[in-house]
């Protein structure tokens, strides 16, 4: 009898040449997790861990599939010394505890630092302080306990310079006076980057479902949308802070603007047609993986032990640069700019496995 071909793991991690997927789990404790190690050729796999109420297993493999290669394609692109990788817990974040957190560190643990992992989507800062308690392979961790803390400054500065080389390409000048933005998403990193882009005179139009964060910019020369009417004008930037896949079929037949470009992982609801949508309708999209980077570069530091905050912000000032080189890739290729960073990034990792 021949293998299931549907059912095969290995089909599905094979187009994208997966170096490791590893299953942890322990009954006892109801602790079922999977760790992706897509690619370790420029150095060791970094990626936050995840914990989410999965339908199935399947999904949750899927969702670890696409995470830990798009982090791969953000260290790799950002020009770090560091491979891609994330892992995933699949249930529901209430059964979270010391011991259930601390045995999945002995499954990172195992690994001897091929995986370091970081805070994501429903990690508390507490769980990762546990984590450190049982391994080392562990980044993202407060001043405090050793880190670089929060990243979202870094974030937001690659973010803005980001949207300046963005603006640069398309007119010449980098310079965001008058121009009118749309922050989408004002948490953590939506209100730094709002900062930054008052400050060269931009109009700045920020929308949130979360009022307490719109609150927290009431002091500012900003215009604020509610969700409902997001889309109702044109802007000449998006810039995506809030969750991923706003950047859809559905949203797409209203969005009316020049550049995307903005924090959120995962913007883009497919990389297949939403590409050709923004070259239809003369979108210049700037790839979420390419642009917020600063937080990658942020852990990265903690990983190699230098812990020093100047050094990140001013890596994370040199994607106006990376922005520049996928723009005019692009533009050379005849190639969207999603498979533009795409291409620079695997050409780089392709590059390293040669030496
Ligand atoms: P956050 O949780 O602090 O802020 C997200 C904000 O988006 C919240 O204010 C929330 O109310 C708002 N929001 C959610 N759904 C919305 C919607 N439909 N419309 C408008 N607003 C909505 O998160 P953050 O740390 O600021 O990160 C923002 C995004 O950037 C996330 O997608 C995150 O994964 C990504 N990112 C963050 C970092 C970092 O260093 N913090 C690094 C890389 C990527």
């Amino acid at each position: 009898m021949g293998i299931d071909e549907n059912n095969s793991v290995f089909k599905k991690i094979k187009n994208d040449n997966h170096e490791q997927i590893v299953f942890c789990n322990d009954d006892k404790i109801g602790l079922k997790a999977i760790i992706g190690i897509h690619n370790t050729v420029l150095g060791p796999a970094i990626g936050g861990t995840r914990m989410w109420e999965y339908r199935s297993d399947e999904e949750a493999l899927k969702d670890v599939i696409n995470l830990s290669k798009a982090m791969s394609y953000k260290s790799s692109l950002a020009g770090l010394n560091a491979g891609g990788g994330k892992a995933v817990i699949i249930g529901n974040p209430n059964i979270k505890s010391e011991t259930f957190i601390k045995r999945f560190a002995d499954f990172i643990n195992d690994l001897n630092g091929k995986y370091w992992t970081a805070q994501d989507v429903n990690m508390t800062t507490q769980d990762i302080i546990w984590v450190k308690e049982k391994t080392k392979f562990v980044v993202g961790l407060p001043k405090e306990y050793g880190g670089l803390g929060d990243s979202s400054a870094p974030t937001a500065l690659g973010v803005y310079m980001g949207i300046k080389s963005a603006i640069n390409h398309i007119s010449g000048d980098s310079s965001l006076k008058e121009r009118k933005i749309l922050v989408q998403g004002v948490g953590n990193v939506g209100r730094k980057l709002v900062d930054h882009l008052l400050k060269e005179d931009a109009k700045v139009f920020v929308c949130d479902i979360n009022k307490n964060n719109i609150n927290l910019l009431s002091d500012k020369k900003i215009t604020v949308i509610e969700p409902e009417n997001i889309y109702d004008r044109h802007y000449d930037i998006i810039s995506p802070c809030a969750l991923g896949g706003t950047i859809n079929h559905n949203s797409l037949k209203d969005i009316n603007c020049n550049i995307i470009a903005g924090a959120a992982n995962n913007q883009l609801e497919n990389d297949n047609e939403i590409p050709d949508i923004f070259i239809n309708k003369n979108i210049l999209y700037i790839p979420d993986f390419l642009i917020n980077a600063g937080g990658i570069i942020s852990v990265y530091h903690e990983q190699i032990g230098d812990i020093d905050s100047k050094k990140v912000m001013d890596m994370s000032e040199s994607i106006y640069d990376k922005v520049t080189s996928v723009l005019k890739y692009s533009d050379d290729n005849n190639l969207s700019t999603n498979a533009s960073a795409i291409q620079l990034a695997k050409n780089r990792i392709l590059e390293n496995s040669k030496k």
